[in-house]
């Protein structure tokens, strides 16, 4: 018997919203053989719950996700930063999303629960529901003078990146490049500092992945919260931009943080490329890495279900057990695993959130 997995990331609000217009809709209560993540496929794995991202894609893009890499043997890949987004149409985009997500609740309690307390985080944890903490992926819906900031956190935000890989108001996000060192690019803006003051206040988690190295360095200077990369690798292991450097990791432990390892077959592939063949053992690659950088205490999952190629042995969160047995297999003990798995993220939020 596994412990349950709390996981940092997965696009699973989004991916489930897009699909409700298309041929191929599915719910979040019944059991599918699409995406990655529904309440039965949650059972069946045992992830017990995890950071529910709103992401608003491109208006002009016909595929939310991102666009293909275009890898090369020896070049592997360069992919610009997508254009900004208007806010208006962000926060639209984010209340169809909010709504969703309390039409979960609503209609199937026993299914999903939203919590925004750690109070609620181990009693969910072990209940039937899949357990979710709402997290924004770019803030774009906000007003740079963050006037909205509170009307969200009275929604239930409880997580925020400031910035997907895309600029805006408060930050510019590093393109998906690869082999490529993430200082690409300015830091935070005037109102990206706000934010980071205005989350430490609130106790909003400050997510730090998608961030280029000069964002996460303002972060690391400004904020008083612990240092959180809810879905990222290890860059001595996957030169990806989109990993984090041997000198992020030591920051991330300084501050008593957090890594979420990606599953993206992109960011576990020593050589970056997308398609090419990858198993859930690239996953305890990372892990092993990460603790033997950090210490057990600062490593998680950030599976990126439902909005990044997976591994071809783990396509879906019924198939966790996989890697639950692998990370035993490899001689973690059963408490290191139960800190994986979900006692580090607890201790994270409980340092974080103020209630
Ligand atoms: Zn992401």
């Amino acid at each position: 018997m596994y412990p349950p997995i709390f996981d940092g990331h997965n696009d699973t609000l989004t991916e489930i919203f897009h699909r409700a217009g298309s041929e191929n809709p599915r719910t979040f209560h019944e059991r599918s053989t699409l995406g990655c993540i529904d309440w039965q496929r949650a059972k069946e794995g045992g992830l017990g719950g995890g950071f529910f991202a709103v992401f608003v894609p491109n208006p002009e893009s016909d595929n939310w996700d991102t666009s293909p890499y275009q890898w090369h043997p020896e070049k592997g890949y360069q992919i610009p930063l997508p254009p900004q987004i208007k806010q208006e149409y962000a926060e639209e985009f984010t209340t169809s999303i909010i709504n969703l997500m309390n039409r979960w609740q609503a209609e199937y309690p026993e299914h999903f629960q939203l919590i925004t307390s750690i109070d609620e985080f181990e009693p969910s944890l072990h209940s039937s529901a899949v357990t979710g903490i709402l997290h924004f992926e770019g803030v774009e819906m906000i007003h740079a003078d963050l006037s909205n900031l509170q009307s969200y956190y009275d929604q239930g935000l409880r997580s925020l990146g400031p910035v997907w890989s895309r600029p805006n108001a408060f930050a510019h996000g590093v393109p998906f490049c690869y082999p490529q060192h993430p200082d690409i690019g300015d830091g935070l803006t005037p109102a990206g500092k706000s934010l980071i003051s205005a989350c430490n206040d609130l106790g909003i988690l400050i997510d730090v992945s998608h961030l280029n190295y000069k964002g996460f360095k303002d972060i690391e200077l400004l904020s008083d919260a612990p240092l959180v990369a809810t879905h990222c690798g290890a860059h001595a292991l996957c030169p990806s931009s989109r990993n984090l450097t041997d000198d992020q990791l030591d920051a991330i432990q300084r501050s008593n943080g957090i890594v979420g390892v990606n599953f993206c077959k992109s960011f576990l592939r020593p050589d970056g490329n997308p398609d090419g063949a990858c198993d859930h053992t690239e996953i305890v690659h990372q892990i092993q890495f990460l603790i033997q950088k950090m210490g057990e205490d600062h490593v998680a999952f950030g599976s990126d279900f439902d909005g990044a190629p997976m591994p071809d042995d783990l396509k879906d969160c019924s198939k966790l057990p996989l890697l639950m047995e692998s990370l035993n297999a490899v001689g973690l003990s059963s408490e290191t695993v139960e800190k994986i798995a979900w006692k580090n993220w607890k201790r994270v939020l409980a340092d974080t959130w103020k209630g």
